[in-house]
């Protein structure tokens, strides 16, 4: 088992797609594919330095901070309960939208499921002196969950640190937890493609192509009915993208891509739908 992340640059999240093992007994999903498979721009082309941290965690002045103790007083209150409830939506409509598309296949779609219920891992919370936080935290067979990162086990678990969708939503608002939650269910449907037979469909580019179908995810769950943007929601969209691109642009396919690329990607997925995701069963 291995992990498949968010965000590059962390130990645990080892790629797991190509192995192209079927499933005896597996139908094969009637896969339409795309005569033409988003290729990737040339590694020397593209010079992007954005990384999640620079770009995304803003270290805000927090006003209820207790000034003697450094206690962050804000934990728990309205904003995560936004957190929260925007994520479950997220989930909700992410959900809705591969079942919708497995069964418009004639295939069962089975979701991964949240670890601790809602996917939430609070790294900061077992971030003690001595204390292995990670040993109690979500983990992917022998890897650990990386902080700040959400990840995809193979297993059929997803995750997201809280130090991660906090500040991202502080930043982005209800866009980035969206990206994030059908970005991770994306590499849900590429390890079902591998199972049912359409191993071709999922591209070396793998993380690139989760971006992609993250697009074509929110664009199809609105299409559907599950989810409204507002105002500004597509510019954030793309924002969050580019905030958690590589520093570097892709190269293997455990690689997440630059700030171009994902955002390119991305788009292409919101705008062609699954199959201008999908490689050549
Ligand atoms: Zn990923």
């Amino acid at each position: 088992m291995a992990a498949i992340c968010l965000l590059g640059g962390t130990t645990g999240c080892a790629a797991v797609a190509g192995q192209g093992t079927v499933a005896a007994g597996v139908t094969p999903t009637a896969v339409t594919t795309a005569t033409t498979a988003p290729q990737a721009a040339a590694p020397t082309t593209i010079t992007q330095t954005h990384t999640y941290t620079a770009t995304v965690a803003p270290e805000a002045e927090d006003p209820a901070s207790d000034p003697t103790t450094g206690a962050d007083t804000t934990t728990g209150t309205a904003t995560d309960t936004d957190l929260y409830r925007d994520t479950a939506a997220a989930v909700t409509f992410t959900e809705g939208f591969w079942n919708d598309t497995f069964n418009g296949w004639d295939v069962t779609w089975h979701g991964p499921s949240q670890w601790a219920g809602n996917g939430f891992n609070d790294s900061a919370a077992r971030d003690l002196p001595g204390a292995q936080w990670w040993t109690e935290g979500p983990r992917c067979a022998d890897e650990r969950a990386d902080e700040d990162n959400a990840f995809y086990c193979s297993t059929g678990v997803v995750a997201w640190d809280h130090a991660l969708m906090e500040p991202g939503y502080e930043a982005y608002g209800h866009s980035f937890v969206y990206v994030v939650v059908a970005h991770e269910w994306a590499h849900a449907a590429q390890q079902r493609f591998i199972e049912d037979g359409e191993a071709p469909a999922v591209l070396e580019q793998q993380e690139l192509q989760a971006d992609c179908l993250a697009g074509t995810t929110i664009a199809g769950a609105v299409e559907l009915g599950y989810v409204e943007l507002e105002i500004g929601d597509t510019e954030r969209l793309t924002a969050t993208l580019e905030a958690m691109g590589d520093e570097t642009s892709w190269r293997t396919s455990d690689d997440h891509g630059s700030a171009q690329e994902r955002v390119s990607w991305f788009t292409t997925g919101y705008n062609g739908g699954i199959e201008a995701c999908l490689g050549n069963a």
